[in-house]
């Protein structure tokens, strides 16, 4: 649901076009899928096809082999990803936004050819067992030695550690947090996969780093600017959760309205209970309210604007329109959706990871109250 985007000229046929591309690859590849999925496995063969395909680099210019788009192509290859179960290239939009940020010619000339084609994988080594939400807890040290700086830590949560051949991974220099792009097969790092509950196409990990020595060209950004580099990245990356979000919102909503449609109820359908088609209309407009806020702020981003708020606003809204949409689901199919291995467990499944990761509902909720608190009159509230 583009709302806002669709009613651009310069955007429909692309958006068109890539909904239904995404949709075939959708119903071609729904086996090894939904297989891969429920085995906790990473296809990567299918990763490096979308790669292939162009849905991989979003935000990279054309001459790094990306598609050259902005937030709002962005947004509708997140969405359509969501709404068909594929693998999320959301780590790798994020590692575009990274190394394009802040990254000198040659990290973009090693890295951002690759991640953008599928060939090389991204992920960033964030998260710690005692720093999720807030970095004042984080232990990971980086420590210089001479001309390169040594890094020692454990990262949990990671989306792809076990899979990547890159990491972001962030730490405590003298100057404060620093980020380093390490190339996965240096001495001293260790992995070992871990089972979240959803989003397993990108499976998580743990990742150990033990005295790895990296050279200063592998620093991403000024030492001590770790925050300011973080920001940029997840301003924008909290526009492709939402669209996820939405995403996967839809697939549930539309399964189930495929089935209510056909289950009759004593001498009725399932969607002839007014009861039902209210449960349908409240699921559905909250999706609208989140397509329309998320496709305001992919707009505001290419008039230039800071859309902070606009970005936080979207994942709230899509993370209430997507669990909204996911329990409406199960009102409209019953018993039949209530089991493992089918795909309204799995929708919920990813539905409640994205609540948490990638900023979690209630980081999300405390930065809108902030900015509202702070300035009443821009929020229209004086
Ligand atoms: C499946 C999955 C994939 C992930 N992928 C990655 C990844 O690829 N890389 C990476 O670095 N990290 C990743 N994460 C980590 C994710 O970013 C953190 O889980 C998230 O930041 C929350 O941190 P935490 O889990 O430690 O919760 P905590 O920080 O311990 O918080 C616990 C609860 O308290 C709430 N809370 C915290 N602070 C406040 C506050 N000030 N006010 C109100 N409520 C608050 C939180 O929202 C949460 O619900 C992933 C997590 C999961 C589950």
């Amino acid at each position: 649901m583009y709302p806002t985007l669709y009613a651009d000229p310069a955007k429909t046929a692309w958006i068109d076009a890539t909904t239904k591309d995404l949709g075939t690859f959708g119903e071609q590849h729904r086996t090894e899928l939904d297989v891969a999925n429920r085995a906790n496995k990473f296809p990567r063969e299918l990763y490096r096809e979308l790669g292939r395909l162009g849905y991989l680099g979003p935000l990279v210019p054309a001459e790094y082999g990306g598609l050259g788009g902005g937030v709002a192509e962005y947004a509708v290859i997140a969405e359509e990803v969501g709404r068909h179960g594929l693998v999320s290239g959301q780590i790798a939009a994020q590692g575009q936004r990274w190394l394009l940020d802040w990254g000198t010619d040659e990290q973009k000339d090693q890295w951002l050819r690759g991640i953008a084609t599928g060939e090389i994988v991204f992920s960033e080594c964030i998260s710690e067992k005692n720093a999720g939400s807030s970095f004042k807890a984080m232990k990971s040290i980086a420590v210089r030695d001479g001309g390169d700086w040594l890094l020692t830590g454990s990262k949990t949560h990671i989306n792809l550690g076990a899979d990547c051949d890159v990491t972001l991974f962030y730490a405590m220099a003298d100057e404060g947090l620093t980020c380093f792009l390490v190339d996965m097969t240096l001495p001293g790092i260790r992995t070992h996969v871990t089972r979240a509950i959803g989003l397993r196409l990108i499976r998580t990990a743990d990742v150990e780093f033990e005295q790895v020595r990296v050279p200063d060209a592998a620093r991403l950004g000024p030492a001590g600017e770790g925050l300011q580099t973080f920001l940029s990245t997840f301003n924008i990356s909290r526009l492709g959760n939402a669209s996820e979000l939405i995403g996967l919102g839809r697939r549930s909503l539309a399964l189930a309205l495929d089935y209510a449609t056909q289950r009759q109820v004593g001498n009725q359908m399932v969607t002839d209970f007014q009861g039902i088609q209210w449960t349908v209309a409240d699921a559905w407009t909250a999706l609208q309210a989140a397509s329309l806020a998320r496709d305001d702020a992919a707009v505001a981003h290419a008039r230039g604007e800071d859309i902070a708020l606009r970005t936080t606003t979207a994942k709230k809204l899509a993370i209430d329109a997507a669990e909204q949409a996911s329990d409406a689901a199960y009102s409209l199919v019953g018993g039949h959706g209530l089991y493992v291995d089918t795909p309204y467990t799995d929708i919920v499944n990813d539905i409640k990871v994205l609540k948490v990761a990638g900023g979690s509902n209630e980081i999300m909720r405390n930065y809108i109250a902030r900015r509202v608190l702070n300035e009443p009159g821009r929020a229209g509230l004086a």
